[in-house]
């Protein structure tokens, strides 16, 4: 579990290697770029998990079909929403590095952080910036997967749209339910 500055690992969590990457990786995606973590957890815990198994190289394919990865955690079954938001979430940010290049692709993500920190950013930001740093045209990548981001229906993902209008205990409700379902310790 997760939190800005400090993160809770239990005793008796597996992977703990994977784990500790993972929850390293969110001092970066939400902790210093935030973002709407229950309808856009694309950009926090994809992001995170891609740099938690690049750093140690445990990419690995998906247990689920190919799914959508614009949705609201409550739009994704508990059976597959880790393997759609983090496996192929993942997967496909290290397909998108592979495409632009690993420079390209690093000095998009450093962007991001650096435009967006301690800001509330989101999904579709995240992509538009990795598409600023490289002049192949990566929407028709995206759009069969991020819909919601290229034709602008579907969940809400403009850039800075998020959490200012909700209450903090609102935010605090949702961040709790959020990691009591989302972080399986044994998963990997
Ligand atoms: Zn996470």
């Amino acid at each position: 579990m997760e939190s800005p500055g400090l993160t809770w690992i239990p005793t008796s969590a597996g992977s703990l290697s994977y784990l500790v990457a993972h929850e390293t990786g969110h001092q970066w995606f939400y902790g210093i770029v935030g973002n709407d973590q229950a309808r856009q957890p694309y950009a926090d815990e994809a992001a995170t998990d891609f740099v938690a198994r690049y750093v140690l190289g445990l990419r690995r394919a998906s247990r689920c079909s190919t799914a959508r990865l614009d949705l609201s955690i409550y739009r994704y079954s508990s059976a597959c929403y880790y393997e759609d938001i983090y496996i192929q979430g993942g997967n496909f940010l290290d397909d998108t590095r592979r495409t632009m290049g690993s420079t390209a692709f690093w000095a998009g993500m450093r962007d991001y952080l650096a435009r967006y920190r301690f800001k509330i950013a989101g999904t579709k930001t995240l992509l538009d910036v990795l598409d600023d740093h490289t002049p192949l045209n990566l929407v028709p990548r995206y759009e069969p997967r991020f819909s919601a981001c290229t034709d602008g229906r579907g969940e809400p993902l403009a850039g800075t749209m998020g959490l200012r209008g909700s209450q903090p205990t609102d935010i605090r409700a949702e961040r709790g339910w959020h990691v009591s379902r989302r972080h399986p310790h044994a998963r990997q």
